[in-house]
């Protein structure tokens, strides 16, 4: 990423995203693309996300209702957006970067309690704004950016979000050169009328205005392109400019989003806005990568495999888009175009008869989850799995249950189980982890798991060396249980090969299967760190075997 070279060098710049009409239209996304953008324009960019709920994290929130937990390297559990920057923006985003309603107003209380306010009546405006533009303030220094993307959860004109608002009023209010806003906005295409409809979104424009602020973009979300007359009309009833009503129909895939910008010169007027003068884009990495995606034909076809999977498509993308990212990003690389299936592990409970259905697929993944809700269906795919020589991607609770499964199969350790599952199992494989086992006694889940990146020494002549070519590697955390050191020699002699391990606290990090083209567990999420440009070497290798299979 280039640094703002000095002639250049400008007050530190601020664009806020804000939603309007509903959520889920994409404003993650659309920050994360214009960051992009920005970056192609040769400025340094850092992007936040302000979350209206009281939830210090997203850590205690479940992923079906809130979509996926992101894992910082720095330990943090942060809505899945912090992922889409760090995807878009190719860079790591630290937990400075996220911030909720409850981390705000803990920081102003303990402030308050340690006196800092010297005696001041502490009140929720303006003490609760200004700690927000302080943790933006910090996110930006932090970074070093040129421009920080200050991205707003919720839709304006929830109580929830106001206080934000009021910040990025406040900012504009004292510097209106350096503080731009975006309105990524919903245009309705009602089937009966068959015309796209823009007054939703002049009312979200007054709404915004009512909290003292006036959009200077519009991002039309819509099935469908937007048109001139619909561009007048938002120029009329917005306030803004006709060429800052930005089109943004449905795109097949997201990281083709920055490019539908850039053709409408996006960069340029946001720049214009910013008071800063028009630059050369240089997106040529980034446009051969998406030029990779689209010539992909040939598929590759990946099972993923878990509970909760009666929650329908849409859910699912939410809850594990990271894996989901990751399995593109690596099939990408290699020409292909992934197809994933979401397969229900507790079909393979009622129904054992079903487990045929796997050998249709080139590989098979299963990803990280808590709970004891089909795990035994999972433990018998795994089976199913390892038999057939199907390649194999265990992540987190994925490594547990197949170490679970060989303990009981080829070990022959009847009742091996992980004590989540079962706490007086008669051989605990998956135990908990002795620095957990206070927290878990005493009730403290929130932000206590084995978060964030941890070292893990990798032995050669294994899957693990073969993807990651180096000794030491770096993966990001998130789960309570550990694999039992005392069952270590045990499953080596089933045939188990323990490939990488925490130099600190000897915890066994990757296993891998001995008498299997390509079955792989990881005690960590690989997914937390591929990206579009910068494949997970773990995901690459994987998919190397699924293809080889397929063949
Ligand atoms: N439930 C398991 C644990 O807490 C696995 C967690 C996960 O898959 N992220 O250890």
């Amino acid at each position: 990423m280039a640094a703002s070279s000095k002639n250049t060098k400008h007050n530190p710049k601020f664009i806020f995203v804000v939603g309007g009409v509903m959520s889920s239209v994409g404003k993650g996304v659309t920050s994360a693309s214009i960051g992009r953008i920005l970056i192609g324009k040769g400025l340094k960019v850092t992007a936040i996300k302000a979350d209206p709920y009281i939830n210090l994290d997203a850590g205690t929130m479940n992923p079906t209702e809130h979509g996926e937990v992101f894992v910082t390297e720095d330990k943090d559990e942060t809505d899945q957006d912090i992922g889409n920057y760090e995807r878009f923006l190719n860079t790591d985003i630290n937990s400075v970067n996220y911030m909720t309603t409850g981390r705000v107003y803990n920081t102003v209380i303990e402030r308050e309690r340690n006196l800092e306010y010297n005696g001041a009546c502490v009140e929720v405006v303006p003490h609760i704004p200004m700690e927000i533009i302080k943790r933006i303030k910090k996110a930006q220094r932090n970074a070093d950016a040129d421009v920080t993307i200050i991205e707003i959860g919720g839709t304006v004109g929830e109580y929830q979000n106001i206080l934000f608002l009021e910040a990025a009023r406040m900012m504009h209010t004292k510097n209106p050169d350096d503080v731009a806003f975006v309105l990524v906005s919903y245009l309705p295409i009602p089937a009966r009328v068959g015309e796209m409809k823009t007054k939703p979104t002049q009312n979200a424009c007054r709404t915004l205005n009512s909290a003292g602020i006036q959009a200077d973009f519009i991002v039309a979300r819509a099935a469908q392109p937007l048109d001139n007359k619909r561009k007048k009309k938002l120029s009329t009833f917005c306030a803004i400019p006709e060429e800052n009503a930005i089109s943004a129909p449905d795109i097949d895939v997201i990281y083709k989003v920055p490019q539908a910008f850039e053709k409408q010169k996006l960069g340029d007027k946001i720049l214009k806005s910013l008071n800063l003068s028009p630059r050369k884009t240089n997106m040529q990495e980034w446009n051969k990568m998406v030029k990779r995606i689209t010539s992909a034909k040939q598929e590759v076809k990946i099972a993923v495999l878990g509970k909760y999977f009666g929650t329908g498509e849409f859910t699912l993308s939410d809850s594990y888009i990271s894996v989901i990212e990751a399995a593109r990003h690596a099939a990408w690389a290699q020409n292909r175009q992934p197809v994933l299936t979401w397969i229900d592990s507790e079909e393979y409970e009622q129904n054992p008869s079903k487990l045929k259905e796997l050998k249709k697929f080139d590989g098979v993944i299963v990803p990280g989850g808590f709970g004891t809700r089909g795990v035994e269906g999972i433990i018998s795919a795994i089976q199913y799995i390892r038999k057939n020589n199907i390649p194999y991607l265990g992540l987190c609770y994925g490594m547990q249950l197949a170490m679970i499964e060989i303990a009981r199969n080829e070990a022959k350790l009847e009742g091996a189980n992980t004590v989540e599952m079962d706490p007086k199992a008669k051989h605990p494989i998956i135990e908990v982890n002795p620095f957990q086992a206070d927290n878990i006694r005493e009730n403290r889940f929130g932000g206590t798991m084995r978060l964030g990146a941890y070292d893990c020494k990798i032995s050669p002549n294994t899957i693990a060396a073969k993807a990651y070519k180096k000794k030491i590697i770096s993966e990001r955390h998130r789960h309570r249980y550990e694999f039992n050191n005392k069952y270590r020699k045990q499953l080596e002699e089933a045939g188990v090969v323990f490939s990488g391990v925490n130099p600190d606290k000897d915890l066994v990090e990757i296993a891998e299967y001995k008498d299997h083209p390509w079955f792989v567990g990881v005690q960590f999420h690989p997914e937390f760190k591929s990206r579009p440009l910068d494949p997970h070497p773990l995901y690459l290798e994987f998919m190397k075997a699924c293809i080889k299979h397929s063949k």
